[in-house]
């Protein structure tokens, strides 16, 4: 038997700390105005924190200007943070390619317990670790006969320019209670299999630094899009290999279009910058979010 995930723990209403986490990858879109408004609404009722963090390791597709955009959004939907990379607060630098030393030392950590090795093959995984693998994103799993022995790599001083991958533990069930979706549970090696924590082109994964975010930032609750309950999975068992204690998980509904599409983030119209130049009201974004379906 294998030792409970220590996840889903409650939170005492004070020290409730949440996050709203954008990527400058991107226009903003309702989906984003959705997650962003229950992340701020759950710390507010409970009177917790809510805090911003910037999460810009996607080198290749983040922009100067979709930062200044997440700011402008975030302000015109009315939501307020009170740490954060434009505030500070005791966990700064609240962006994450300000974090890489911190980043690093976690690395150590994970290369000394053995649980990470250096993998060549790269394929599309690199693709899916650059940023949040958002479901549908066509995952392969990662095949074990291309792990190598165990203890590869535990003397290497430095990542260096090679995906390092966690050996995750085949047939192992992930459990979690989310606060929305409840009882969750995924195979490890059937749903997902050795996963990226860190890229060859020299930066942390999604999954990594997430993880180590939440978990160094003190959050009691991570509020995000259902897209991500599979990489909770993953995330869970980092939690584990640093001996950490989880976050409590509550994975929001998806806006969809008309045609039952979800949003895309780099498409202008869909945008919050596209709805607000259409002049609707953020108030009305808001209701018409929230609003029960028909
Ligand atoms: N930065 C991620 C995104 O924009 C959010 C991931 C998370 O909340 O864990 O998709």
């Amino acid at each position: 038997m294998n030792p409970p995930l220590p996840s889903g723990r409650p939170v005492p209403p004070a020290k409730y700390r949440g996050r709203i986490a954008p990527s400058p990858t991107g226009w903003l879109h309702a989906g984003h105005a959705r997650t962003f408004t229950v992340a701020w609404k759950r710390a507010e009722d409970s009177g917790g924190t809510c805090i911003l963090r910037m999460e810009d390791l996607d080198t290749d597709r983040r922009k100067p200007e979709y930062t200044a955009a997440v700011y402008e959004d975030l302000a015109w939907l009315g939501l307020r943070w009170a740490e954060g990379p434009d505030t500070g607060g005791p966990h700064a630098p609240y962006t994450q390619s300000e974090r890489m030393d911190i980043y690093r030392r976690q690395w150590k950590a994970l290369r000394d317990s053995g649980c990470i090795y250096p993998s060549p093959h790269s394929r599309k995984d690199v693709r899916g670790a650059l940023s949040a693998p958002h479901e549908g994103a066509n995952e392969s799993v990662f095949p074990p006969r291309l792990r190598p022995p165990p203890g590869t790599g535990r003397k290497t001083p430095e990542p260096g320019s090679v995906n390092w991958r966690f050996r995750v533990p085949d047939g192992r069930v992930i459990r979690f209670t989310d606060g929305r979706c409840g009882e969750t549970a995924y195979t490890a090696g059937q749903d997902f299999g050795d996963f990226v924590v860190w890229r060859k082109d020299g930066f942390p994964s999604y999954e990594f630094a997430v993880v180590v975010d939440d978990h160094l930032m003190e959050i009691s609750e991570v509020v995000r899009g259902e897209d991500l309950l599979r990489s909770t999975a993953r995330q869970l068992l980092l939690y584990e290999a640093l001996g950490w204690r989880a976050p409590a998980w509550y994975h929001c509904e998806l806006v969809c279009d008309a045609e039952g599409r979800r949003l895309a983030k780099r498409t202008e119209a869909q945008s919050l910058r596209g709805i607000r130049k259409a002049g609707m009201d953020p108030v009305a974004l808001r209701v018409s979010l929230f609003a029960p379906k028909r």
